[in-house]
């Protein structure tokens, strides 16, 4: 099928993109690499009738790193995200992720900002920044909002973006040291959404306690799903198996997945508690590591 017919915009700064959209209303709709929004315009299960491109906001392409955090632009291509050496040090499980999204041919096109605002449940990002508690940034006719993650993914598809803002930055907090993560998931086939996906982060004390752990779930629900009362219960302790199955289980008894023709929700539960155990004893091992190396000598 093709799309209803549509008007198109190419500003050239973001100010003019934020103007364009007040005007046209609810019915404009931004497109960034296209990958989710001109297969669902095709597909008519979407029909703006006019498109704002973000793709000349140079302004919005864009890694930087700061001191607790780096900082992403909306624009800026998965595939960049993927590759660049300040993520994969400092917010090493958003680089562990990005190979689950889709394609390296989608990456290439689509961007953090497209992903995070389509707000697919199954989606990778979006778990990844609601297990680092992370900020969404937000600009629109009345100036610049900071949305926690855990508040701005409200449902399926549907986000507290309101219909004249523009999702401009993604702040991720950094990895303390002592610290290690993992991201794993099932899915059908290489490059399919996420069945189940775990987001894991576990810090450790130089005596080998457990300090802060992350664990957030995709694919189980309606949103990312932050496991943050089960997680917490690792604190304190040394990492152990029994603990990290004990998570498991806890995770799995508290979600609420679907039922669909790729899996059952018991399916979800099942393979939920075993992801969150082995993504617990990754993250927990990487932790270790990380930690062995800041002791041993120069
Ligand atoms: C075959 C296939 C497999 C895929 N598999 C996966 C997968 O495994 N995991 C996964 O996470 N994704 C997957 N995707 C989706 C893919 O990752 C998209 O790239 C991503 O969801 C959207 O990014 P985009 O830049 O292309 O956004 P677009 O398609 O341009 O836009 C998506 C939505 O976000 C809005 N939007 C975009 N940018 C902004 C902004 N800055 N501010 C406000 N609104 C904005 C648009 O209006 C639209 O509603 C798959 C897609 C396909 C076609």
């Amino acid at each position: 099928m093709k799309p209803i017919a549509f008007d198109y915009f190419d500003p050239a700064t973001l100010a003019e993109a934020l103007s364009i959209l007040r005007e046209c209303g609810d019915e404009a709709k931004a497109i960034a690499g296209g990958q989710s929004l001109v297969p669902m315009m095709n597909f008519r299960l979407v029909r703006p009738t006019a498109l704002i491109d973000l793709n000349r906001l140079a302004s919005l392409d864009f890694i930087v790193e700061h001191q607790c955090a780096v900082a992403i632009g909306a624009l800026t291509r998965q595939h960049i995200v993927e590759t660049s050496a300040i993520v994969r040090a400092r917010v090493p499980l958003l680089a562990e992720a990005l190979p689950f999204v889709a394609h390296m041919a989608l990456r290439r096109r689509g961007t953090v900002g497209g992903s995070v605002a389509h707000a697919d449940p199954a989606a990778e990002i979006p778990t990844v920044l609601v297990a680092l508690g992370a900020t969404v940034i937000a600009q629109g006719p009345n100036g610049t909002r900071a949305i926690p993650a855990d508040k701005f993914f409200v449902s399926y598809f549907s986000t507290a973006l309101k219909s004249d803002e523009l999702l401009t930055e993604l702040r991720i907090p950094t990895v303390p040291p002592g610290t290690g993560s993992a991201f794993l998931e099932v899915s059908r086939r290489k490059g399919s959404l996420a069945l189940v996906s775990v987001a894991a982060e576990i810090t450790l004390s130089p005596e080998g306690i457990c300090e802060r752990a992350a664990l957030a779930l995709g694919g189980v629900g309606s949103t990312p799903f932050a496991a943050v009362e089960e997680a917490q219960l690792l604190v304190g302790q040394a990492p152990n198996l029994r603990a990290f199955q004990e998570v498991g289980q806890r995770v799995a008894a508290r979600i609420s997945p679907d039922s669909d023709l790729h899996g059952s929700a018991q399916y979800r539960k099942d393979a939920a508690a075993a992801l969150v155990d082995r993504a617990l004893q990754a993250s927990a091992a990487r932790a270790s590591a990380a930690s062995r190396s800041m002791e041993s000598p120069k």
